[in-house]
């Protein structure tokens, strides 16, 4: 057995102990495998042991991989980093998922270049709830203004929530973070179908999942460190 099939298999156990925890179902907890850095052979030792959904955060790297990739059909990438206006015409049928939509100038160049394509894209939006200067997410106090934006927009189609919490070296000290998302989303919920809360990474995604995260970021504890 190879170290990313190993790898998966402890984080299934986390993910079940951790779901079970908070009285949900592991299987409603979605694992997004941060493939990132990693060339696609990687990948395919993660889809042989039974992933499917990969998070990428740079558009032309994921575009690379994405073609290589192209005769497994059931691969599924997301795009999880930081998206820049003139990326987005390079999106169409990419990604499964865009987790990183921060601002109504993106969802106004989606807007622009789906309608021409006639492509509806499935999108989260991404809070900066710390509110930490310099980071990208949509402050809370935009929020509001933001939703109903990408609400009238007919090219996107909102899945739900996506956080980046600030980094602690003690992960329990994003909990709040955590639950002031989960928060929002129940929020949202109420006058919106979503689905997804994005939030959790390698070093706190037990910690997430309990205060409501159903998918997960997982890079370096899947493939190891990046270099
Ligand atoms: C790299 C990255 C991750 C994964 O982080 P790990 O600590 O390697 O698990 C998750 N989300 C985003 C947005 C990332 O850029």
């Amino acid at each position: 057995m190879n170290d990313v099939k190993r790898n998966i298999e402890i984080i299934r156990e986390r993910i079940d102990k951790a779901a079970t925890k908070s009285w949900r179902k592991p299987e409603d907890i979605h694992i997004v495998a941060v493939s990132k850095t990693y060339p696609a052979e990687k990948v395919l030792d993660a889809y042989n042991a039974g992933l499917r959904v990969f998070g990428e955060n740079k558009v032309q790297e994921a575009l690379e991989k994405i073609e290589i990739l192209s005769s497994f059909k059931d691969i599924k990438f997301h795009l999880i980093g930081h998206l820049q206006t003139n990326k987005v015409k390079y999106l169409k049928d990419k990604f499964e998922l865009i987790h990183s939509v921060d601002r109504i100038e993106i969802v106004q160049e989606m807007q622009k270049r789906f309608s021409k394509l006639n492509h509806i894209q499935d999108i989260l939006i991404q809070v900066n709830i710390a509110r930490e200067p310099q980071k990208s997410g949509v402050l809370p106090e935009d929020f509001d203004e933001l939703l109903e934006y990408v609400l009238q927009a007919n090219f996107v189609r909102l899945k739900g929530l996506m956080l980046i919490p600030p980094f602690f070296d003690e992960p329990q000290l994003n909990r709040d973070n955590f639950r002031k998302m989960y928060k929002l989303f129940e929020k949202i919920k109420t006058y919106t179908d979503v689905e997804y809360l994005s939030m959790g990474m390698s070093d706190d995604f037990e910690i997430a999942i309990e205060e409501g995260s159903n998918m997960v970021r997982i890079g370096t504890a899947i493939f190891g460190k990046r270099g």
